[in-house]
């Protein structure tokens, strides 16, 4: 293909494309470190967040950036967005700013360094911790999600400096870690004092450009039984009989059943870009002896709400509200569960983002993506991601940018076509070029 940018933006692009090789390398070494992500909230040992996190901040540094590198305080137990702290040892975040020679909007670039576990190793046909190329494609666990993204988006900040282009605007690097997990690693960023005017966050968009998330809460609900022998016949419960309570999950599934077609038809539970209102059901359980009618029935449920229905405080309570509300009432036709309520467990919250198309972050990426070829739609992504952290926590609004593509996330044989990362790259340096300004020479 004909390089279609002109300028130097068009010498920036040669350069790129000359040296893609460098951009193999650092991320075949930001592949080569086991970050997979904690399961725990916690206790589990850290991996190589910080060799990973040094590699990154030497990079930026050798650029001339101020880098950094901290290990947050835990993330305290009274915050409403995590239940839990989160102890952050071993595992430090990286936030380095590249000086601009004044005048310009500051860029936030932002990626995260833990990856979803490898397992099962015994499927790959590579090893997952190798940037492997093989036709035309980098294997590895992260290649897309998002190691790959990372390694473009500093390259493309070296090259600027090698093609001697002088930004006006900072630009403010942001490596974070915790992201496939509980998002903590964003969340002690965004409270880090972080200032930009735009930002974009790397995920394997497949270069279209997610502004908006859903929001979402996680319940577990209890349906009371009365446990009893299962092989025995039982007395009327008023008269003190045992109860099953896996005979009364029906009725709560139907009314989750029902108020989900509901949503799906209310005109303020729709989203241009996103899927709108839900309500799934994740996990039931019940039971502790097979002889035994189980004293409850517990089952999960998550519910995922659109940006546009938070209250003034930001907050989807009131969506919480309408759940409960609704099976408590569908439930209390029934005698047993009318005197023995449902229990109801609310646990994590996310909320919502959604960055205006108006946004000259949105409008310049968008215009790179067009001019690149690539599809650059304006779209969301109906699942929490860290660029959500930062429009609703650092206030800058963040959008997610990055290669294809989402399909090859989490995958056995995880992997990113090198031509993508390498435009990728392009694109990074081009929206940096036109968001932050360049000093004419
Ligand atoms: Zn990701």
């Amino acid at each position: 293909m004909l390089n279609p940018i002109t300028g130097k933006e068009g010498t920036v692009f040669g350069l790129i494309r000359k040296r893609r090789e460098e951009l193999l390398q650092l991320a075949d070494a930001l592949i080569a470190c086991d970050t997979t992500t904690r399961r725990g909230r916690g206790e589990e040992a850290p991996r190589d967040e910080e060799k990973i996190q040094r590699i990154l901040a030497e990079q930026l540094e050798s650029m001339g950036a101020q880098a950094d590198l901290w290990e947050p305080e835990p993330i305290r137990p009274d915050n409403r967005y995590f239940k839990e702290a989160i102890d952050f040892r071993g595992r430090p975040q990286l936030l380095a700013t590249v000086k601009g020679a004044g005048g310009g909007r500051t860029l936030l670039l932002n990626g995260h360094i833990d990856v979803v576990t490898a397992e099962p190793l015994d499927k790959w046909s590579v090893d997952p911790f190798r940037g492997t190329v093989k036709d035309g494609l980098l294997y590895g666990r992260g290649a897309c999600d998002m190691k790959g993204p990372l390694a473009a988006i500093v390259f493309a900040l070296k090259m600027l400096k090698e093609a001697g282009v002088r930004l006006r605007g900072d630009v403010v690097f942001c490596s974070n870690t915790d992201e496939e997990s509980t998002g903590v690693g964003g969340y002690a960023c965004a409270l880090r004092g972080l200032y930009a005017d735009g930002g974009i966050s790397g995920e394997p968009s497949g270069f279209d450009l997610w502004v908006a998330c859903r929001g979402g809460y996680y319940a577990t609900v209890g349906i009371p039984g009365r446990a009893g022998h299962a092989e025995m016949p039982h007395r009327h419960w008023r008269a003190g009989g045992a109860v099953n309570p896996i005979d009364k999950l029906p009725l709560v599934l139907d009314a989750v059943r029902r108020l989900r077609e509901d949503w799906r038809l209310r005109p303020d539970k729709q989203h241009p870009l996103l899927s709108g209102g839900d309500i799934v059901v994740t996990m039931v359980k019940a039971g502790v002896w097979e002889a035994t009618l189980p004293s409850e029935c517990e089952l999960a449920m998550g519910v995922f709400f659109s940006p546009h229905e938070v209250d003034t405080s930001g907050s989807g309570a009131h969506v919480r509200r309408e759940v409960e509300e609704q099976i408590n009432k569908a439930a209390a036709a029934d005698p047993w569960l009318a005197s023995h309520p449902l229990r109801w467990k609310w646990s994590t919250e996310t909320y919502p983002a959604q960055v205006d198309a108006r946004e000259a972050i949105v409008e310049i990426t968008q215009q790179v993506a067009h001019e690149l070829r690539r599809a650059g739609r304006i779209a969301g992504l109906d699942s929490w991601h860290d660029a959500a952290t930062f429009t609703k926590f650092a206030g800058i609004p963040t959008i997610s940018f990055g290669p294809p593509d989402l399909e090859h996330a989490h995958t056995v044989d995880e992997s990113v076509p090198v031509d993508d990362l390498v435009d990728y790259a392009a694109a990074i340096a081009m929206i940096a070029m036109r968001f932050c300004s360049v000093v004419d020479s």
